[in-house]
Formats: structure tokens, sequence, C-alpha cells
């Protein structure tokens, strides 16, 4: 037998008791007539006492243990003399009887401590030792509950977790695929599902009524903290629904989640279109856990004489409460530089210091008299202490940077309370997105969304401004700023997709080639439905208050999408390629 008790378990109350434990040595500390050994599991860490008096050879075998080498031990169960209150277990110790060493081990490359002095890289490579660290354990098996939570919740709601290929076809919307070659079918290719959209809708035709799977999606994209190009999703769909059923039930799991795993009860999420959340926090995904809104000020600031503004689509800031006093023209001189990185692209900015003695100062006071820059402060409802900062220029773009600035002056200011979640659904998405690359029209979300109703006429009548205008049934859920999920109602009806593929660009026989199994199935009696996809990855994150999903993931890839610890990508050999059929091809390449 290899224990009686788990390393987290035993109290005062189980003294006397006599038990067997097994786990990692955590640390020793050898006094020379006593040792004192930390044992560790996944449950916790109970502490062993060797001494001389109680068996010599014992205490010298204890000596030689390393840092986790996997022991097992027999012994009593004890009060300790010197308590640790800080942990569960921390009233007692075991005496041991005997010890048997399970297995050795190397030192480890870092320490397995909350604080590790392991880099990332290194961290990832020997993934195994840092999930034995209490901060990627616990992130690890919080996961787990919330996957459990959902499943609990959805299943209670009548949904069905039915599985979907992992080996599908390519499709040129959205992201980059993963492809895999195929050895039955040369010269072809599987890609894997960005996500499972078509084969979800397609059990709505199939009369699943609600289905949900927590899924792997895979996407080959430019990596950041918040991405993986494998990630998972709780992806749901449902048929005989409006857009209010789909926010209402999902409205309903994200609470559940955040009761069952934070025990907190969150408040009705408020809901927020689009274009308001554009004009009032630049975003389409506003953190909410603080204000300072957009002020815009087109109708005070141009027409002055000072050409930025004069020539500038949109003059819209911000109001930093009580920051006037504290930032020298070194600390906005730096705010500027910051800005005007090429990731925020900005070409200057303003301020406007309403100092507390009651005077005013700005970069711009020479085209604008005191009075003028007041009227600008009583539309932010500024108070004396508050400086304003503004930017100008084309308008999406300059609420963009408007918004980087938001986040960064809520972010210094310490506005963001540790603990506080602030949902969101922000609704009535754009259907249409140009794209100034390719010169064309994208879907915003995917090509299957359903325009609202109103709009479905004017989807072919070619006008730019028109098709900017077209909005969709389409809904994302954020929480602190967020992107949690997104969906939106789907189009059920073949002409109308097949208009929907014309905006975009796609020819009759593309569209056919590439969607017509779906177009196909819409003839046989497709529902109305919609859906939703959560990010589950970054739901977590998010619960635990981190920005990183990384270490919710047992293992992820790192920022050049390498798994560090098997080492892949890797090559493959030519025996293989041979059998793929790809050999010849490679071989052209190399020529
Ligand atoms: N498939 C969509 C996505 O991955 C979500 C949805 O529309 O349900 O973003």
């Amino acid at each position: 037998m290899y224990r009686t008790h788990n390393c987290g378990e035993l109290r005062l109350e189980d003294a006397g008791t006599e038990v067997v434990m097994s786990g990692w040595i955590q640390t020793s500390n050898n006094l020379g007539h006593m040792n004192f050994v930390q044992l560790r599991d996944r449950y916790g860490i109970t502490q062993l006492n060797f001494n001389k008096d109680d068996d010599e050879a014992l205490l010298e075998r204890a000596a030689e243990l390393g840092r986790e080498f996997v022991v097992k031990v027999e012994g009593t169960v004890r009060e300790r003399s010197s308590k640790n209150m800080k942990i569960p277990t921390g009233e007692i110790e075991i005496q041991v009887k005997s010890m048997t060493v399970l297995n050795e081990s190397k030192v480890p490359p870092f320490t397995i401590e909350d604080e590790s002095d392991g880099g990332d890289e290194l961290r990832m490579k020997y993934r195994y030792l840092d999930i034995r660290r209490n901060p990627v354990k616990e992130s690890i098996i919080f996961r787990s509950q919330v996957a459990l939570a959902s499943r609990n919740y959805l299943s209670s709601k009548g949904f069905i977790e039915v599985e979907t290929p992992f080996l599908i076809k390519s499709t040129p919307e959205g992201a980059r695929d993963f492809v895999v070659p195929s050895r039955m079918n040369q010269g072809q290719f599987y890609a894997l599902p960005q996500s499972p959209q078509t084969f979800k809708q397609l059990l709505m035709v199939a009369g699943m009524d609600r289905y949900f799977q927590i899924v792997k999606c895979f996407r080959d994209e430019d990596l950041r903290a918040d991405r993986q190009p494998e990630f998972t999703q709780i992806d749901c769909e449902m048929a005989f629904v409006t857009q209010e059923d789909i926010l209402n039930t999902f409205e309903g799991l994200t609470k559940h989640v955040f009761k069952e795993t934070l025990g907190m009860e969150l408040a009705d999420f408020p809901r927020m279109q689009y274009d308001e959340a554009m004009r009032r926090f630049g975003s389409d995904k506003p953190d909410m856990r603080f204000g300072m809104e957009f002020v815009e000020l087109n109708d005070v600031a141009k027409g002055k004489g000072f050409g930025v503004f004069d020539n500038a689509e949109m003059v819209v800031g911000i109001c930093a409460e009580g920051q006037a006093e504290g930032y020298s023209n070194k600390d906005i001189k730096k705010l500027t530089e910051w800005m005007q990185r090429p990731q925020i692209g900005a070409k200057g900015l303003v301020y406007v210091k309403f100092l507390n003695d009651g005077s005013v100062k700005s970069s711009v006071g020479k085209f604008f008299s005191d009075e003028d820059l007041k009227a600008w402060g009583e539309k932010f409802g500024a108070k004396a202490g508050d400086m304003l900062l503004i930017l100008s220029g084309e308008t999406d773009k300059t609420r963009k940077q408007l918004n980087e600035l938001r986040l960064e002056m809520g972010n210094r200011m310490g506005l963001i309370k540790e603990g506080d979640f602030k949902p969101l659904w922000v609704v009535d998405f754009p259907l249409l997105e140009w794209d100034e690359e390719s010169e064309r029209f994208h879907a915003m979300h995917h090509p299957f969304t359903s325009p609202k109703k109103e709009d479905e006429e004017r989807m072919l009548t070619g006008d730019h401004e028109t098709m900017k205008a077209l909005r969709a049934d389409a809904y994302d859920l954020v929480i602190n700023g967020a992107e949690i999920g997104g969906g939106s109602i789907r189009i059920h009806d073949r002409a109308l997709q097949a208009r929907n593929f014309k905006l975009l660009g796609f020819t009759d026989e593309e569209a056919e080639e590439q969607f017509g199994f779906l177009m196909g199935a819409f003839e046989y009696g497709a529902p109305p439905h919609g859906g939703i996809a959560f990010g589950f990855d970054r739901l977590c994150a998010v619960l635990m208050g981190q920005t990183s999903i990384r270490d919710f993931i047992a293992f992820p890839k790192n920022n050049q999408g390498r798994d560090m610890m098997i080492d892949a990508p890797a090559t493959i050999d030519e025996a293989q390629l041979d059998e793929l059929g790809l050999k010849l091809n490679l071989n052209l390449k190399e020529e």
C-alpha cells in the first residue's frame, strides 16, 4: 500500500493515528540530531520528523534525501511543537518509523516553489516540474472546475455534448488553417477546424436542438499572451431561438460558473450596441471597471485656427481625474512617446491641465483662450486638479488610440480593483468589415452570421457606405475588457446565404465548392438557429484575474508556436514524406 492519507488532509484530531504516506520531498532541514522534511503531493504538504532518539539509522538515510525524491513513509501523527498556522496541516507532523525511497530525482532545473527562479522557456521545457508548483497546479485544477460547472449547467438546460471531427476541409474565411496531408488521397489535405461552426449548424439541421462541446480549435495566427495555436472553446448552438434566448442562456452559464467556482453572484449584465461602445470607449470590448469615457470636442475645438484639429475628422479626449499636478512636462513627454510607438501610432497628444490654483495650462494654449479650454473642461465635468488628454485624426484610428490611452491611464491611476468583475454584452455588430489590404469586405464575425431582418434587403445594393452600415444579429460577451465569447444568429436560408457569399466576393462556383454541403443542408428543412462560443482558456484566466492563458493550459506552446518539451514541430523522415506523397513536392521546392 502506498498511502492511507494524502499530504493535505491530516489535522490535530488525527494525532496518534498510524499512517502511510507517499509524495515528493519539498525541502529537508537537517539539524544533525533531527531532520524536518516537507513531503508534498497535489493535496498539500505534511511535515515528517526524523529523530536521533527514535531511529538513528533512519535519520542518516533521511539526510541523503534530495529535493523531489519520491518516498513512502510509515509513521504516527503527532502534534507539532512549533506550529505553522499558514498551512492546514501545520499543527501536526509524522514521527517516521520507516521509509522507502520509491525514486530518486536529479536536482530540478528550477525550484519547485510558488515564486520560481525558472524563466518561461525553462518552465515550459520542464512543464511536468512546473505543474508541481502551486500556481500552475491550481490553475489547471481550476480549469477542470470551470469545465465541470459549464457541463453541469448546459446539461441541466438540455444541451447534448457532441464531438465533431478534427480532420476537416480548409476554408478561406477567418484565420490561417493548420493542414494535415492525406496519405490515402495523395496531394490532398485536411484542415484542423478553426471552430466546429459548420458542423454545429448541421447538427441543428439534424434536429439535435441544443448542442455543446468543450472543444479544441486550431488557428495558425501570430501568438500573443492570450493566444495559442490550439485553444479550447465552450462551443454551443441552439435551434428555434432569437438573440434574446441565447444571451439569456449564456448569461445564465456565466453566472453559474462564477457562483460555482468563485462563490460570486453576478448582477444582470448590461448591454451596449457596438456603435455606442466605439463612441464611448473606442473599443468593441470596453473595460467597464472604470469610467474615463470619451468626450468628443469637434464642436468646440475646431475652427479656432489650430490646424491639427481643424484638419482632423475627430477631436476626442478623456479626463484623468486628479492628475494635473502630478504630471510634469517630462511625464507628458514620456506619455506622448508611449502613444507614438508604432503599436499605437498616435501623431501627438494634447493636454489641458486644470491646476489647483484655478489656472489652466495646455500644450495648445497658444491657440485657445482659457475660456475656450474651460469650456472643454465643462464637457468632461472636469474639476481643479484634473487633466484632459486629447487626440485628433481619422475617427476610427483616433478612437482606437484613445482606447489604449484610457486603459493605460486606468492602470496607472489604480482604477482597476482586484476581484472586480464587470461583464457586458456588446450587440448589433456590423455585418461586414472593410479590409484595406485586400480592398474588399470580410465578414466581421463569420459568413454564416445573419444580417438584421431590416438589413436583408439592402445587402446587395453595392454602395460602400450602405455595406458598412449593415448590422448583424451578432454579439460578444466582454468581461473586464476581455472578449470572453462571441456568436450570432445564423442564416438558415439557402438564398440568403448565397447572397452573403456574393457580398463577400465569392463567385457562385467558389461558394458551392466550399460551402455547398451547408447550403445543400439548408434545402432540407433547416430550422432558425444561432449560437455562441466562449474562449474557455481566457474565461479561466479572467476568472482568476490573470491576463495570460498559458498557465491554464497544461502543455502550452511558446511565442513561436513551439512545444519546448517535446520539441515540436519537427522534421519527419524521408520514408514518412514518401508515404504521404510529399517528397517530390519538397524536392521540387528545393531546386
Ligand atoms: N464559431 C464562432 C467562433 O469561433 C462562434 C460562434 O459563432 O458560435 O468565433
